[in-house]
């Protein structure tokens, strides 16, 4: 009987089992697939990038468990690409090799200031909440009064949403506990949501900007100066659901707060960040005000303001990292590709290596958009796989070799029930995560130590 077609994915959030399902779906489950990650636990941002209390969205790491559950596929967590494998590794042992490593860093803003103490990158800030082990330890300084998040995406508005939120409103999320403890000890009281262009550009989803005008403890605001549109964003406006949608809901936010809440959120658009100022750390944030030109690109109008800020989260999108020997295009940070095959320098299709996720098309779209997106990468896989020489060892003995901690799905499995003890323990909601690298590896298995 053929051996079947043996594909490594690397990567297990999203993307990555979104193909490990195509894989499967597209060949009738006549195929091996083995799923890196260099964490130990799999779903990637879905557990480490979607809200904490956006649960619906978080529930669709039940739906990827059922891939990782499908015969045929196997989890290998805390095995680093460039690490503790190289790419000439995976090319030995596999057929294929798909790269679904998202975008782990944020963009810069490449202004003065950046890098003082209190400019944090949203990126930082949601790893922390959500329990990332590289962001345990992070400490964030939630004792100033004023906050600017620069950017109007869905990040922004996640940030501004849990910093608006009270620690009793977040209890029975999944954040672990020295970070509700943290978020409890906020001494925060206003939000600042800024836009370097008009409310018809911002980049937020309708359904995400309405839930910041629900919140109990906090008030919203916009200026009615700032929903002023030039007359191409009014056209859209007609035209385009989305920003229909967007212009309806910061419209119905135009009112005077009554100051009836603890906290106030403040959305402002058409202005650009100059600066970050502070004297040792973050102090203040000037910001120019802006227009469109007439073809619809920002510009300053040389008038410049300055809000007094203690923290500036920095939410203008997420980049990915070149992968050890991948080629990786550095002025779009994503890996050159077309329908997920790779191309090498000379413009060719790389054989045997594939791209789905972030890292194919940079950071666009919500979660569901990488089902297809990782279906046209396989359905091209497929096409042109097997080709030539088999595989010619196999990664347990490779892995052996190497005396790697590799944990399995079951050690994982066990971490998971460990987070759902503590929840329980806790007397908080469904999960509480364990945020420290010891704590996971000792809830994984105690021998890993
Ligand atoms: P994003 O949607 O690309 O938003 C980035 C924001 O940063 C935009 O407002 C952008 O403004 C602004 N920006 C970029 N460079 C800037 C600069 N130099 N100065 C000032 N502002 C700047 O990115 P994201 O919020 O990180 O989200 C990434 C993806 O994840 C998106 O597809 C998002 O929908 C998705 N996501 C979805 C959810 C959800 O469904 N609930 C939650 C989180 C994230 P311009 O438009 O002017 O460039």
């Amino acid at each position: 009987m053929a051996v079947p077609l043996q594909v490594a994915v690397i990567g297990s959030g999203p993307a990555g089992l979104y193909a490990a399902e195509a894989l499967l779906k597209q060949t009738d489950g006549q195929v091996k697939v083995d799923v890196f990650d260099r964490l130990p636990t799999p779903y990637g941002l879905v557990r480490y990038g979607v809200a904490p209390d956006h649960k619906s969205i978080k529930s669709i790491a039940k739906y990827l468990q059922r891939v990782l559950e499908s015969p045929g596929v196997r989890f290998f967590g805390c095995v680093e690409l460039g690490r503790d494998v190289t790419r000439a590794d995976l090319l030995d042992c596999y057929d294929g090799v798909i790269y679904s490593t998202g975008a782990m860093v944020d963009r810069q803003l490449g202004i003065s200031g950046e890098d003082l103490p209190g400019s944090i990158a949203a990126t930082d800030f949601v790893n922390w909440y959500c329990g990332h082990p590289d962001a345990a330890d992070h400490e964030f300084d939630l004792s100033v009064e004023e906050v600017a998040v620069i950017g109007v995406g869905n990040v922004a508005v996640d940030v501004v949403r849990i910093l608006a939120k009270t620690a009793d409103e977040l209890r029975e999320t999944d954040v672990p506990e020295h970070v509700l403890e943290k978020l409890s000890k906020s001494r925060v009281r206003r939000v600042h949501m800024i836009g370097r262009r008009g409310p018809a550009q911002a980049k937020f989803t309708t359904k995400e900007a309405r839930e910041l005008g629900e919140l109990p403890n906090a008030e919203i605001h916009v200026s009615p100066a700032d929903m002023d549109l030039d007359p191409a964003s009014a056209e859209t406006a007609e035209t385009d659901r989305h920003v229909r949608g967007n212009l309806k809901v910061l419209n119905g936010w135009t009112g005077e707060p009554a100051g009836a809440t603890p906290r106030r959120i403040d959305v402002r658009f058409w202005r650009a960040p100059a600066e970050i100022v502070g004297n040792g750390r973050v102090e203040a944030l000037r910001l120019e005000r802006t227009h469109l030109d007439e073809n619809g690109r920002v510009t300053g109008t040389g008038e410049f303001e300055t809000l007094p800020v203690g923290m500036v989260l920095r939410s203008v999108g997420y980049q990915s990292v070149a992968l050890d020997g991948v080629p990786f295009d550095e002025r779009s940070y994503v890996v050159p590709n077309e329908g997920g095959r790779i191309l090498g320098p000379d413009g060719g299709a790389l054989p045997r290596e594939y791209v789905a996720g972030w890292i194919k098309r940079g950071p666009t779209g919500v979660v569901g958009t990488n089902k297809a997106d990782a279906a046209e990468t396989v359905r091209n896989l497929l096409a042109d796989l097997p080709a030539g020489e088999r595989p010619r060892r196999t990664i347990e003995e490779l892995l052996e070799s190497r005396e790697l901690p590799v944990v399995t799905y079951t050690d994982w499995l066990n971490l998971d029930a460990a987070e759902i003890a503590l929840a329980q323990s806790l007397d908080r909601g469904e999960r509480v995560k364990l945020a420290h690298w010891e704590a996971m590896r000792n809830a994984c298995r105690p021998i890993l130590d």
